[in-house]
């Protein structure tokens, strides 16, 4: 099963890695595909690569990446084990930007065949960008998060804060955005166990 998947992904892969589909593939280094377990029950959807990512090809391994490594290990699951992770749009935006509403929807098609393949027990929506292009344009985060969805056939969904944001608030407190984003680990974990 794991190499049928490995085998259907390298496929989505390759066709990421010539698609000019939108302005970011003529300024990508590399293609940021996933990382991970392709027979996770968890799948993790970020915002888009950054500068580490499109160097390395390989999503979440910057500060927020690191932390988000952390907040996973410290709540008792594995990254490379346990999740499965993506972004909505595989090629950085340039200085960083918020991919745009029609990057995501070019780019959407390679996320949802990750999906339909990996077949995760629940989705977690990493920040506000990935969350609004499955929830739509008005959701607040901080109003949303820790909430769970239902999305297309029936898939468990919810919302976590992006580590980029828990860089900049460091409280570890009780209500704290780092304090609320373990409790919602804790969750997710207890869901797919
Ligand atoms: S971001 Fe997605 S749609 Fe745009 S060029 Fe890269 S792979 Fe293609």
């Amino acid at each position: 099963m794991l190499k049928v998947k490995e085998e259907e992904l390298e496929k989505i892969k390759s066709e990421c890695n010539n698609c000019k589909k939108c302005s970011l593939g003529i300024t990508r280094t590399n293609i940021v595909f996933s990382d991970g377990n392709p027979n996770a029950k968890i799948l993790l959807i970020g915002e888009a690569p950054g500068a580490d990512e499109d160097a390395t090809g390989t999503p979440f391994v910057g500060r927020a990446g690191k932390l988000l490594t952390k907040l996973i290990e410290e709540c008792g699951m594995l990254r490379k084990n346990d999740f499965y992770i993506c972004n909505t749009v595989k090629c950085r935006p340039p200085e960083n930007r918020v991919p745009t509403d029609e990057e995501k929807e070019l780019c959407k098609n390679y996320l949802l065949n990750q999906i339909k393949i990996v077949q995760p027990k629940v989705i977690v929506l990493c920040g506000a960008t990935s969350a609004k292009s499955f929830l739509g344009n008005k959701i607040k985060i901080s109003q949303i998060r820790g909430q769970w969805y239902k999305l297309f056939n029936n898939i468990d969904a919810t919302v976590i804060f992006h580590p980029s944001y828990l860089l900049r608030n460091h409280s570890e407190a009780e209500g704290s955005p780092r304090w609320l984003t373990k409790q919602d680990l804790y969750k997710i974990k207890d869901f797919v166990s």
